[in-house]
């Protein structure tokens, strides 16, 4: 049985036969090989690497799924099918099995442009609401974008933050003002998380540690708001027998900081009193006792 009908399609706009990708290596497929697994092993994301290969692809995930079917077949030689039908795994004895994997230059810039992709969505753009006198809006994130777009914000791909990220807001050497530390597999909550204290390091701000912090929280959770509605479930945070009392601050920082993303939705202005909880707990989290209530003043981006 062939592929199902529905699950290929000639490409609308065709990448050429022997088309190479700048900064790409050639692969030859073996069984066991995915788009996932050649992926993670890349530090991009599946879909980044998919588009690496096949740079003409529709942005409507379902639709560029039937014409990576079609250069699979017609491409890579790929006759393998999934149980269902619907697409192809790779075998050793596919001919040619040939894709491009992305050097780690083009890796770099492919984690840059997830970045930018995120900061500039509508979901980000959006962002609107005030903890007390501190107000957020979405086009800090669009001049946090630039910044990552110019280079003044460095992007390092590293693979040891699993979905984690982080914001350095100074950089020994170079000519870089802040830097993003991230995988391919950093969550976009994490990136907005971060580009929220590069959002103050931009506006160069004087914040305490608790605050930055508190506020970064609260917008991941907005993100995630408008992005997937509002929460099906309460977040439970693993358990630290050896340190109960991080554990319960950590249960309240992801409460409150869920609890407060909605009101900053509903009516965008948080009181300040309505922070108080969030902003006691976060110096008892484990993570963030060393600089506690710690004031800094961001120099700029
Ligand atoms: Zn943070």
């Amino acid at each position: 049985m062939p592929i199902l009908a529905d699950y290929i399609k000639p490409p609308r706009v065709l990448t050429p036969a022997g088309f190479v990708p700048a900064g790409g290596f050639s692969y030859k497929v073996v069984t066991g090989d995915s788009w996932k697994s050649l992926a993670a092993r890349s530090s991009v994301a599946p879909w980044d690497l998919i588009r690496f290969n096949y740079p003409n692809l529709p942005r409507d995930e379902r639709e560029a799924v039937k014409e990576v079917n079609w250069y699979l077949q017609n491409r890579v030689g790929c006759t393998t099918l999934t149980s269902d039908f619907r697409s192809y795994h790779f075998n050793s004895l596919d001919s040619p099995g040939t894709i491009y994997l992305p050097n780690s230059v083009i890796q770099t810039e492919i984690a840059k442009q997830r970045i930018v992709r995120i900061l500039t969505n509508s979901y980000t753009a959006g962002i609107l609401f005030s903890a007390g006198p501190r107000l957020i809006l979405g086009s800090y994130y669009l001049a946090v974008a630039e910044a990552v777009q110019s280079g003044r914000i460095a992007v390092k791909l590293d693979p040891s933050v699993g979905h984690m990220a982080y914001y350095d807001y100074s950089v020994p050497g170079g000519t870089a003002r802040g830097q993003f530390r991230v995988s391919a597999t950093t969550s976009e909550s994490l990136i907005v998380h971060e580009a929220t204290h590069a959002v103050f390091d931009f506006l160069k701000a004087t914040i305490a540690n608790n605050q930055n912090e508190a506020i970064a929280y609260i917008a991941q959770h907005v993100y995630d708001r408008r992005k997937y509605g509002p929460p099906k479930g309460r977040y439970t945070v693993s358990r630290d027998p050896a340190d109960p009392v991080s554990e319960m601050a950590w249960q309240l920082i992801f409460d409150e900081a869920s609890r407060l993303a909605g009101l900053a939705v509903s009516q965008t202005w948080i009181p300040i009193e309505e922070c108080i909880l969030l902003y006691s707990m976060l110096p008892v989290a484990n993570s963030y006792r060393a600089k506690g209530t710690t004031v800094y003043t961001y120099d700029g981006i």
